[in-house]
């Protein structure tokens, strides 16, 4: 048995929380190797280092002195070693960064020192060795993760080490410039490291106790969901649950190695399990609820549509043309609606409406803006009666008007379009009706 053990930010803000992370690594003797983020926000008012850096590097970029800052950043990891009464030092470590962050090394290069620093105290606290990621981890010339050679590399290079701190969010070119991920990207170096060591399970230790049904800042206190599959959890991170770093699934969904999210904070709770597929039924018939405000409906009439071969082609290369994708297209016989992101439509949406009138000659178009998409998804539905019911009786019940319907016939998802201003309502009105 091994497993990957991915902290975030919050899990490593400060001392007191590196104790909670070695006690639970200790716990167990199968959390072999440790993905630590640079330390995160200790209060909510705090900043995490990660920005810190970029803070300061652009300083230095401008050619002002950042002297200041670096050493704000220096005395927030003196504070997690002397708390941890651990015997090290980084002066040489600052040494070196203050010299490259006057040679202009890359933003990259100084984000990245959030989580190399990170884990070099974390190998020292756990007596693991320490592998810096920028030499096991690989971009493309074009800055494209390169994954075969990254597996080559690591799983060769990991395989010497029965323990190992390997921190997150970096990688390197072949020439040895430094490369991060996009932000949340220590999940991604997590699951990586999974799938370079095999490991039977890839845990993702955070601040909340799993996958919740539906965002915290809309229902107050929502439930965990205790097991999900990727593609649910695809759809609901789509529609802006923010979970996992988009790009993590793939390297353990491709090995079948299940994800388990946890809370250091609260280490019996069982956390979450992101997983292939499973026979588990959820308890509440759906498994989550996301949504996002902010789409347009462009709505296209043309008498005798539905006998027009084409016409939906046309319409949408008016899209293609300016380079806007679209979110969904219910349609009705005369009628065709595209839904789009507003802010991405909003200055080209005279030249997208000309190019319609230019290519599919429709009778009107007209466009209504401030709707929000809602996203009900559980695999949970197939098959099963009565799951859009609750939901439209959930939202009747409200006093929410539904502008949109769409259901794939996956059956797993049912989107529902409604006004920006009923948002928060609609969510709260679906969740009740679901989770007893
Ligand atoms: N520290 C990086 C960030 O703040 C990466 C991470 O925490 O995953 O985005």
């Amino acid at each position: 048995m091994k497993k990957v053990v991915k902290f975030g930010g919050s899990s490593l803000a400060s001392a007191a929380q590196f104790q909670k992370v070695g006690e639970i690594i200790r716990a167990d003797k199968h959390r072999a190797y440790v993905v630590p983020s640079a330390p995160g926000k200790r209060f909510s008012a705090d900043t995490k280092v990660t920005d810190m850096l970029y803070g300061c590097y652009a300083l230095a970029e401008a050619g002002k002195d950042f002297s200041k800052e670096l050493e704000t950043i220096h005395e927030r990891y003196k504070e997690i070693i002397n708390g941890l009464q651990l015997e090290l030092t980084l002066e040489d470590e600052f040494a070196v960064m203050k010299e490259q962050f006057e040679a202009k090394a890359g933003k990259d290069y100084a984000a990245s020192r959030g989580e190399y620093l990170n884990g070099i105290i974390m190998a020292a606290y756990l007596g693991f060795e320490f592998v810096d990621a920028a030499k096991v981890i690989r971009f493309s010339d074009s800055g494209e993760f390169d994954a075969e050679t990254t597996h080559e590399i690591m799983s060769k290079y990991l395989g010497q080490f029965s323990q190992a701190v390997v921190p997150g969010f970096y990688g390197s070119y072949a020439d040895g410039r430094i490369k991060t991920f996009s932000r949340g990207g220590s999940d991604v170096t997590g699951a990586i490291v999974a799938k370079a060591v095999r490991a039977d399970v890839y845990e993702n230790w955070t601040d909340v106790s799993g996958v919740l049904v539906t965002d915290p800042r809309i229902v107050e206190n929502p439930e965990p969901i205790s097991i999900i599959t990727y593609k649910e959890l695809r759809e609901l991170a789509y529609m802006g649950a923010s979970v996992l770093h988009e790009d993590a699934i793939f390297p353990v969904r491709q090995e079948g190695i299940p994800i388990n999210i946890k809370n250091t904070n609260a280490p019996e709770d069982a956390g979450t399990w992101i997983v292939g597929s499973t026979c588990q039924k959820s308890k509440n018939i759906i498994t989550g609820i996301a949504g996002k405000k902010g789409f347009c409906a462009v709505n296209i009439e043309k008498d005798m549509m539905n006998s027009e071969v084409g016409f939906g082609r046309k319409v949408l290369q008016a899209f293609e043309d300016y380079g806007i994708s679209f979110e969904h297209i219910p349609s009705g016989i005369d009628t065709m609606t595209v839904f789009v992101h507003q802010d991405e439509f909003i200055d080209k949406e005279q030249s997208v409406v000309s190019a319609i009138h230019r290519l599919a000659k429709p009778d009107t178009i007209d466009i209504e803006a401030d709707l929000a998409l809602i996203a009900v998804v559980g695999r949970g539905m197939r098959a099963q009666k009565g799951t859009a019911a609750t939901i439209f009786k959930a939202l009747a019940n409200a006093d929410i008007n539904i502008k949109m319907i769409d259901q794939g016939s996956s059956e797993q998802n049912i989107i529902i379009g409604v006004a920006n201003r009923d948002f928060e309502a609609a969510i709260k009105a679906i969740y009740k009706g679901f989770v007893k």
